[in-house]
C-alpha cells in the first residue's frame, strides 16, 4: 500500500487488500499537503443515508491528515462504483478548505438570520456533493477512456 495511507490495523486481510486496491489506484489524487491519509473500515453503517453508507472523509489541514471511513456498502458496489466512491472521498480532502469555510460561514450566518442559513447550508451541502461527484464521475470516464 501506498506509504502514504495507514491502514486501521483491525481490518480483516481481505477487505484490507480490498481497499488497498482502490485507495492505491487514486493516490495520485491527494493534495500535496496532506501527509498521512488513514484508511478505516467499519462494516455497519447502515442508516438508509446511500453516501454515508458508503464511505465518508475527514480532513484536517492544520495537522496534515485526512481519514476515510469506508462501510460496508462499499463492498456491495460493483468495480465501477467503488471507484468512483473512493475518487470522490479523495476529492474531498482537496476541497475540505472550502466547504470548511463555507460551513463555517453559514454557521456565523445562523446568528443574523436562521432561516437563511438552513436554506444556505443545505445548498452549499447538496451543490458541493453534486460538484464532487461530478469530478470523480469525470476522472474514472476519462480513466476507460485511455
Ligand atoms: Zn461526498
Amino acid at each position: 500500500m501506498n506509504p502514504i495511507y495507514q491502514m486501521n490495523p483491525g481490518v480483516q486481510p481481505d477487505i484490507a487488500a480490498l481497499l488497498a486496491l482502490y485507495c492505491d489506484r487514486y493516490a495520485w489524487l491527494i493534495p500535496s499537503w496532506c501527509q498521512r491519509v488513514f484508511v478505516r473500515f467499519e462494516e455497519s453503517q447502515a442508516s438508509g443515508n446511500e453516501t454515508t453508507d458508503i464511505a465518508t472523509t475527514v480532513t484536517n489541514k492544520t495537522y496534515r491528515w485526512a481519514t476515510i471511513r469506508f462501510h460496508g456498502g462499499f463492498l456491495a458496489d460493483s468495480d465501477l462504483e467503488r471507484r468512483i466512491d473512493t475518487v470522490h472521498e479523495i476529492l474531498h480532502i482537496s476541497l475540505s478548505s472550502a466547504i470548511d469555510y463555507g460551513r463555517q460561514a453559514v454557521k456565523d450566518l445562523a446568528a443574523v438570520n436562521q432561516s437563511l442559513s438552513d436554506h444556505v447550508g443545505q445548498q452549499l451541502c447538496a451543490l458541493h456533493e453534486q460538484g464532487v461527484q461530478d469530478l470523480a464521475y469525470a476522472i474514472v470516464k476519462a480513466e476507460e477512456n485511455g
